[in-house]
C-alpha cells in the first residue's frame, strides 16, 4: 500500500516571496522539512487505523494522549506547514471589506491587529506558531502555540498562521524574529485564505 500521506506542493514557485523568504528557504522549509513530518507520520501511522484517518482527525483523536505524542507532533506539524503556505501570496492583498470590519471590530484598528499578531510571533518562547483565529462568534482572536499545537485543540478555528520555528526564518533573517514577522504580516498574507477559513 502507498503511504498514505503525501508532502502537498507549495501553492506558489519557491522563489515567488523573495526577498521577504527566500527561495533557499522554501526550499529547505517545505522541501525538507514539511517532508520530513510527512515521511515519519507515514512511518509512524503503517499498520495503525491512524493511517486511514485524515490530519485533523489524527490532532483531535492523539491531543493529550502522550502514547501518541510522536503521532500527533508529526501530524500537527503536516497540517500546520499546509495551512502557513496557503496563509501565504505573493499577490499584495487587501482584507476585503468583511474580514477589515471584523479586524477592526475585535482589535480596533488594522495596525493594533498587525502588532498583536506580531506580538505573539515575536513573545512565543522557543518553536511555535503564531495564530489569527476565529472564536466562532464573529469575534477574531491572535493566539500563539508551542512546537506542533494547533488552535483546534483550544477550540478556536485558525484563519492564518505565522510559523516561528527558526527553521523558517534563519537563513534569511539569523536571529531578527520580529524583523522576519513584520515584513510577513505586512506583505505576504493572504485574506482570501483568511475569509474562506472563516467560512469554514
Ligand atoms: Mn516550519
Amino acid at each position: 500500500m502507498a503511504a498514505p500521506f503525501e508532502l502537498p506542493p507549495l501553492p506558489f514557485s519557491s522563489d515567488a516571496l523573495a526577498p521577504v523568504i527566500s527561495a533557499q528557504t522554501l526550499g529547505f522549509h517545505h522541501g525538507k522539512h514539511h517532508k520530513a513530518y510527512i515521511d515519519k507520520l507515514n512511518e509512524l501511522v503503517k499498520g495503525k487505523p491512524y493511517a486511514e484517518m485524515s490530519l485533523l482527525d489524527i490532532i483531535m483523536a492523539t491531543t493529550d494522549d502522550n502514547a501518541n505524542k510522536p503521532i500527533y507532533n508529526n501530524a500537527g506539524q503536516a497540517w500546520n506547514h499546509d495551512f502557513y503556505w496557503h496563509s501565504l501570496t505573493p499577490k499584495q492583498q487587501d482584507p476585503s471589506s468583511r474580514m477589515k470590519g471584523l479586524l477592526e471590530k475585535s482589535f480596533g484598528s488594522m495596525d493594533e491587529f498587525r502588532k498583536q499578531f506580531s506580538e505573539a510571533a515575536v513573545t512565543q518562547f522557543g518553536s511555535g506558531w503564531a495564530w489569527l483565529v476565529s472564536n466562532g462568534h464573529e469575534q477574531l482572536e491572535i493566539m500563539k502555540t508551542g512546537n506542533a499545537d494547533t488552535p483546534w485543540s483550544q477550540g478556536r478555528r485558525p484563519l492564518l498562521t505565522l510559523d516561528v520555528w527558526e527553521h523558517a526564518y534563519y537563513l534569511d533573517y539569523q536571529n531578527r524574529r520580529p524583523d522576519y514577522a513584520k515584513a510577513v504580516i505586512e506583505k505576504l498574507l493572504n485574506w482570501e485564505f483568511a475569509e474562506k477559513n472563516l467560512a469554514g
